[in-house]
């Protein structure tokens, strides 16, 4: 293994045109746009805790770089630029290329500048903090859902937690959804055009990390309002797969990345051109209530509540 500095200068240096100083000394140098807020954010990845120690170093670096990005979709923030503090095995100059190509190529993808970092000796844990811009008064906060609001939801919730069952031996995909669900997993897409489009079109909105129903809680409590979510309005759930343990995948999985908004009801045309724009379904899936204020209320297509304990979904848990 090399020293330090040269692993730093082979593996995580390459050009920063976005910043007025990349790695290499005390500090990067930084020039915010115009009239721009920063938005910042930071999340570690433990091996063991949140990435099985065979992950593919690939997938892992694209990961790293991926969930931060979508914590500054969620606030509609352009991303700009990424520092990683990183504590790994020296053991395996190997992994930490090919580690550091998946992290850039998600960098590449949506313009983000690596401008420094960390490099220390440990077991496997890596901690990216992204910085991103947006206009004043435009950020996409939990605590701004109105009653009467749509409740929206990007793509599609439950394939990575599919995914991990599958990997963990707890569930058997077919061979399809099997890689869909492995992808969506060790992949994910963070929706950051999404995020920026609807600095205008949404009122609160959130990234689903934690599982749907927990991070929609978090909005309904920082808004002080209630919601009513509803199965049937919910992307359909993958075919070839117990029923059940999907609908709690669905609801609860947690490491989707989608983007959960709230929006006025007369704004459900421009998100629907906006779904067709982005090729990236758009599900009307709830709405927004004066109250019970904290609470959220799961419904079937006939509008009964749905009692998840008693249908069994902690099961699962
Ligand atoms: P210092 O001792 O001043 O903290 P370091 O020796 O830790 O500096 O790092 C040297 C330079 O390399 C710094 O500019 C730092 O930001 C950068 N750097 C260190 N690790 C990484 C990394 N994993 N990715 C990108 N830049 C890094
Ligand atoms: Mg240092």
């Amino acid at each position: 293994m090399p020293s330090e500095f040269e692993l730093i200068r082979r593996h995580f240096t390459r050009p920063t045109p976005q910043a007025l100083l990349g790695p290499g000394d005390d500090c990067a140098l930084l020039v915010p746009s115009e009239g721009m807020l920063l938005a910042v954010t930071t999340d570690m990845l433990v091996e063991g805790t949140h990435f099985l120690p065979d992950t593919d170093p690939g997938a892992l670096g694209w990961k790293t770089l991926a969930v931060s990005l979508s914590d500054l979709a969620a606030m509609g923030a352009r991303p700009r630029w990424a520092l990683l503090a990183g504590s790994l095995p020296t053991d395996d100059e190997s992994w930490v290329a090919r580690f550091a190509a998946g992290l850039f190529a998600c960098a590449g993808r949506h313009a983000v500048d690596l401008v420094g970092g960390d490099t220390t000796r440990g077991p496997r844990n890596l901690c990216l903090t992204a910085i991103g811009e947006l206009p004043p008064t435009k950020a996409l906060r939990r605590d701004r859902a109105l009653p009467g609001d749509d409740l929206w939801l990007s793509g599609q919730t439950g394939l990575a937690a599919l995914g991990l069952a599958h990997l963990q031996g707890r569930a058997h995909l077919g061979e399809a959804l099997r890689e869909t669900c492995v992808t969506a997993l060790q992949q994910p897409l963070p929706r950051v055009e999404l995020g920026i489009r609807l600095r205008d079109l949404a009122h609160a909105a959130i990234d689903v990390s934690d599982g749907l129903l927990a991070d929609l809680c978090h909005v309904v409590k920082q808004s002080q309002v209630g919601a009513e979510i509803s199965l049937a309005r919910l992307p359909p759930l993958p075919r070839g797969i117990e029923p059940l343990l999907a609908r709690h995948c669905q609801l609860a999985g947690g490491d989707d990345y989608e983007i959960l908004f709230t929006a006025a009801v007369d704004r459900r045309d421009e998100l629907a051109a906006l779904a067709g724009e982005l090729e990236l379904p758009l599900w009307r899936c709830g709405s927004i209530l004066a109250a019970p204020v904290g609470e959220v209320r799961v419904v079937d297509a006939g509008g009964q509540p749905v009692d998840f304990a008693a249908r069994g979904f902690d099961h699962f848990a």
